[in-house]
């Protein structure tokens, strides 16, 4: 392939394409906004540190995933390959560990080297919550709100749902923990290579393999929920409750994990029957141990990231743009009037354009395929008295119009 081609696994986002990213988006920052979450955009690399020591060196983004390089100074740094880790080093490079709660949103490109599908690019983008400093279940239940409320702005109620469990406390995990590691060792002959190489090193993710065989022995594993023990399993009940509370529909998911130590009680994911193998559109958790884990003072946390190619391609037809104000010089002896009068309409808050060149003709299919309302006609005659023929372009009606009462006349259009 040639070296000018994207690199695979990466796209040219234009047209239909960057409305919907940036619907995603703009709903998303309103939404944040009403529940007290500001802005934050870390940088897009990070030494390579930061996601080592965040994601853990087991996690298939660490073993596979990241763009690692070093710079001319022989640093190593990394692509960020997700939010969380830059929030987290930014919570505690910036000095900001004494200001909790606080609560942060983000959006914008991760890099995963991947395989390309459907759903899946090397450069996607991601909008992402993170709540730092709540340890009670309200933190986890506005968390989830937050995101069930934007994908109910984003119109998709219908299409996606919404599976929670929950990872328990330290000591309901390491129970867990030895339970389900007796039980698989005991299949181990029958696991996949990839999942028994995770029995030795992130037993937990054994329950997230997509392997056909892992999965039949996944079904009869002990279930997590009947190892949390009553702290947990009254946590995870408040969460419940509240979200109740708040009408947000869920439903229950014992398999559904996160394999680092450092997360704990909720875990949850709203998926989608709608894009095949890549259901997932947003992903989220209690990441209670991270802050320690990257060196500040223990800060409880919680966030979830969502794809925005995975949003976006769940969403409806975009709504229609405003349509422009065509000007149409009839002939060059009419191209400077009609630039000063572009210029002024735009400068009075108009979205005006105009054919660069051509006869009256290719002008008037430009116009057209513009999906202009209105065309402002300038021949020799309306020069001389100062006026414009104004045309709808819908009904081809017309009529002769000052030019100094074009502002009024247009107010429609604006
Ligand atoms: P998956 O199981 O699909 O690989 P993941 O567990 O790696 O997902 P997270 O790290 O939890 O995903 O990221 C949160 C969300 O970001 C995912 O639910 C998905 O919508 C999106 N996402 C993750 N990786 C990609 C990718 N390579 N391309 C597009 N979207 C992605
Ligand atoms: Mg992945």
């Amino acid at each position: 392939m040639s070296s000018l081609q994207p690199v695979r696994g990466t796209h040219d986002l234009m047209f239909d394409d960057i409305r919907r990213h940036r619907h995603v988006q703009s709903k998303f920052a309103s939404v944040a906004a009403r529940y007290g979450y500001s802005e934050i955009a870390t940088p897009i690399f990070e030494s390579t540190e930061v996601f080592a020591r965040t994601l853990g060196d087991t996690t298939d983004i660490v073993t596979k995933e990241m763009y690692t390089f070093e710079t001319k100074g022989g640093e190593s740094v990394t692509l960020r390959p997700e939010g969380t880790a830059g929030v987290a080093r930014a919570f505690i490079s910036e000095g900001l560990t004494q200001q909790t709660p606080l609560k942060l949103f983000y959006n914008g490109p991760m890099f995963r080297h991947e395989r390309p599908q459907k759903g899946r690019q090397r450069q996607f983008h991601q909008i992402g919550a993170e709540l730092l400093g709540v340890p009670g279940p309200q933190g986890d239940v506005e968390v989830i709100a937050l995101a069930d409320h934007i994908l109910r702005e984003l119109n998709l109620t219908g299409k996606v749902t919404l599976e929670l469990n929950s990872l328990g406390d330290a000591d309901s995990r390491a129970a867990y923990r030895a339970v389900l590691i007796e039980y698989l060792t005991g299949h181990r002959e029958k696991l996949s290579a990839e999942s028994r190489d995770r029995l030795e090193k992130n037993p937990l993710r054994v329950l997230d393999s997509k392997d056909a065989a892992d999965k039949e022995i996944v079904i009869s594993a002990p279930r997590f929920p009947d190892y949390l023990n009553q702290a947990s399993r009254d946590f995870f009940k408040s969460v419940q409750d509240g979200l109740s509370d708040l009408g947000v529909a869920f439903s229950l998911n014992a398999s559904l994990v996160r394999g680092l130590d450092y997360y704990s009680h909720t875990a949850f994911e709203f998926t989608t029957e709608a894009l095949g193998a890549q259901g997932t559109v947003l992903a989220g958790g209690r990441y209670d141990g991270l802050i320690a884990q990257m060196g500040g003072p223990p800060t409880a946390g919680i966030g979830w990231a969502a794809g925005v190619e995975r949003l976006a391609m769940l969403l409806g037809e975009m709504p229609v743009l405003p349509r422009p104000i065509a000007v149409i010089p009839v002939g060059v002896g009419e191209d400077a009037v009609a630039q000063k009068l572009v210029h002024r309409l735009r400068m009075s808050g108009f979205n005006v354009d105009i054919g660069y060149s051509g006869n009256m003709g290719k002008r008037m299919k430009r116009a057209n395929k513009l999906n202009a309302a209105v065309a402002l006609i300038i021949g020799e005659d309306e020069v001389k008295q100062s006026s414009v023929t104004l045309r709808h372009l819908d009904s081809g009606e017309q009529s002769t119009v000052a030019m100094a009462d074009l502002e009024s006349r247009l107010e429609l259009y604006r």
